[in-house]
């Protein structure tokens, strides 16, 4: 639609392009995938200010910003095998099957596994294949991959993470507080790992074994 095409080129100009993203190929994904449609009805025409929303059970999707910033670190070429933690609405999913060869994204909840799988299917991404489970354990039949993206925030870095990275390989995640964290960038060279602050950022928890014990979804605390 005509509306929803101009909001998003204005959403790229005025947050992303003015926020300092350069890389023209993420860029172009942020203009093309139909943000709206990952959001529900009611939601549509907020779908392109600058904030995260709210998509049911708790989670949100993330600021445009955020996602931008978070693809952008990756340095994605377009060859490249990904595996993304968190699914939620499946925006997130979409911008990086339009800039790599294939997806692998995780879901802990079902209903969000679902909807995003069912509007991906509709949007044609045929390259993303979505998996519900505990991601902090990674993929490890699929393992290693190009690039890790985490989009829920952890106290640590899962180790088995840097294990189904390859040589070279980037992961971004934000890590910290339940309630504030630091985005990371973390390239796996041959001896270890080479670690990067890019943002202070608010994501929602990874919980799971190796992230934390319960979710905003749950009741009671972590041990
Ligand atoms: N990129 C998504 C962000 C969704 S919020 C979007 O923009 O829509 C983060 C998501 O991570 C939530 O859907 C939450 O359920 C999920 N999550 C949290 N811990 C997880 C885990 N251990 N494994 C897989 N998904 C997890």
């Amino acid at each position: 639609m005509l509306h929803f095409e101009t909001v998003r080129r204005r959403m790229v100009d005025e947050q992303l392009i003015k926020r300092g993203i350069k890389e023209e190929r993420v860029l172009a994904a942020m203009r093309k995938v139909p943000r709206h449609l990952f959001v529900e009805e009611a939601l549509q025409q907020r779908a392109y200010g600058d904030h995260a929303l709210p998509i049911g059970e708790k989670q949100t999707i993330s600021q445009p910003y955020m996602v931008a910033l978070m693809t952008e670190s990756l340095s994605l070429s377009g060859s490249e095998k990904v595996l993304e933690l968190g699914t939620g609405s499946g925006y997130q999913t979409a911008i990086l099957a339009e800039l790599s060869t294939r997806v692998f994204s995780i879901e802990r909840i079902k209903g969000l596994a679902h909807k995003a799988r069912k509007i991906l299917e509709s949007l044609r991404y045929l390259n993303v294949v979505i998996r519900l489970k505990d991601g902090t354990y990674g993929w490890k039949e699929e393992a290693p991959f190009d690039v890790i993206l985490v989009a829920a925030g952890a106290p640590e870095i899962p180790s088995l993470l840097i294990e189904q990275l390859k040589i070279g390989g980037r992961l971004v995640i934000p890590i910290g507080g339940r309630n504030s964290q630091v985005l990371k960038r973390v390239v796996r060279e041959d001896k270890g790992i080479v670690e990067e602050d890019l943002s202070s950022c608010i994501f929602v928890p990874l919980v799971g074994t190796y992230g934390w014990k319960k979710g905003g979804d749950e009741q009671g605390r972590d041990e």
